[in-house]
């Protein structure tokens, strides 16, 4: 509970849940309307992320907010948080703000990275973060239904499905998911040794893997396409580092 939430439940007695979750959303609403560009910070007040602030946001400032948040993260200072209250303010509904597709690797949980709450984003995880027909129509959901505005594609270092391809790995189902994988390497300009054991080629190749699977986004879903032309939406790119955890975003 931040200063200013503490000093307004001291001035107003907080008869219910839905009482207080509505004063804090509007103090979070003031203080974003007075301060302009600042404003993302004063989401940080309320429990979880209301329809009118999503609404207010630009694919930008939520990207800004996603930048901010990592670097709360890196630096050792995440918000204090309270994930009972997360849960129970977004429990009548939900208003992402963007949608991720990140890979399964398990020291790259979203929320954490980016130190976000319960219901700031949608995330869809694969290894290797490529897209497929099914991610896609999860994409469309996020965005053209539940009225997310930026997709977020993150790659990370060090990536064992990236590492796989490169090795051509083969096992079950993994073999055609690896598949989706090795146009990257191909693509993938580098002249030192090309094989797994070199880090620097195996994230150059999650890098190529990220940008080609934006392309693929675009391509290969008209609905996201339109959007993004219309500015309703961004496709972003980034990559973790999780030697150093912190989120490089993709110019543009
Ligand atoms: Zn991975």
């Amino acid at each position: 509970m931040c200063a200013e939430c503490s000093e307004q439940e001291a001035r107003q007695p907080i008869n219910s849940f839905h009482r207080r979750n509505f004063l804090i959303t509007s103090a979070a609403i003031t203080a974003m309307a007075f301060v302009g560009a600042g404003a993302l910070s004063g989401i940080a007040h309320a429990d979880a992320l209301t329809k009118v602030q999503r609404d207010k946001l630009s694919p930008d400032e939520i990207l800004a907010l996603m930048k901010q948040g990592n670097k709360r993260f890196y630096t050792g200072k995440p918000t204090d948080r309270n994930a009972l209250a997360q849960q129970r303010a977004s429990a009548k509904g939900q208003y992402p703000a963007a949608v991720l597709l990140t890979c399964i690797d398990s020291r790259a949980p979203a929320e954490t990275i980016l130190d976000l709450r319960i219901g700031d984003i949608f995330n869809a995880r694969v290894a290797g973060n490529v897209e497929s027909p099914d991610i896609l129509g999860s994409m469309e959901f996020a965005c053209k239904l539940a009225g997310a505005k930026v997709v977020l594609v993150m790659g990370h270092t060090a990536c064992g499905a990236i590492k796989g391809a490169i090795d051509n790995a083969e096992l079950g189902n993994l073999t055609g998911l690896l598949a989706k994988i090795k146009p990257a390497v191909a693509a993938t300009s580098y002249t030192g040794e090309r094989t797994s054991k070199n880090y620097a080629f195996v994230d150059a190749v999650a890098r190529k893997n990220v940008e080609i699977t934006m392309a693929n986004i675009r391509k290969d879903s008209p609905v996201l396409a339109a959007m993004e032309s219309d500015g309703a939406i961004k496709i972003a790119g980034a990559m973790y580092n999780l030697e150093t955890g912190v989120i490089d975003f993709f110019a543009g």
